[in-house]
């Protein structure tokens, strides 16, 4: 499974990344943040959706990290907004370093992890 959160201001890129990777990423069962997810499926792709970030979305999927279910969290942040919800945004990323997964905070990297692990379909 493959976690998929954009804050408001990274969500183009997010939609851009998504259109651009449909094949790739539907190998893969998807999960996302509430508004992040309606994104992803107006682009094609079936998702699980949780609840929108500020409301507990982040930490629903660092629950799904914690407990192995999830290969890669790509989290297009918005550097330059302010967050309600920061300590969930850094309890995320916390807990992807606590477990080693892979995390993209940006789509550059989220390409490169995307190529890591395509053909590892779960
Ligand atoms: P959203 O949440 O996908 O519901 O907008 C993302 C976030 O702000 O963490």
């Amino acid at each position: 499974m493959i976690a998929l959160i954009a804050h408001d201001g990274k969500k183009a890129d997010m939609v851009a990344f998504v259109k651009n990777h449909v094949d790739q990423l539907s190998q893969f069962q998807l999960i996302g943040t509430g508004t992040t997810a309606s994104h992803v499926e107006s682009a094609g792709l079936s998702i699980t959706k949780v609840l929108s970030g500020p409301l507990g979305g982040d930490a629903q999927i660092a629950a799904e990290v914690a407990c192995h279910r999830v290969k890669a969290v790509f989290f297009f942040r918005d550097p330059l907004g302010k967050h309600p919800h920061d300590p969930d945004i850094s309890m995320l990323m916390r807990i992807c370093d606590v477990h080693n997964v892979p995390l993209a905070t940006n789509m550059a990297t989220a390409e490169l992890i995307l190529t890591g692990i395509s053909g590892e379909n779960e």
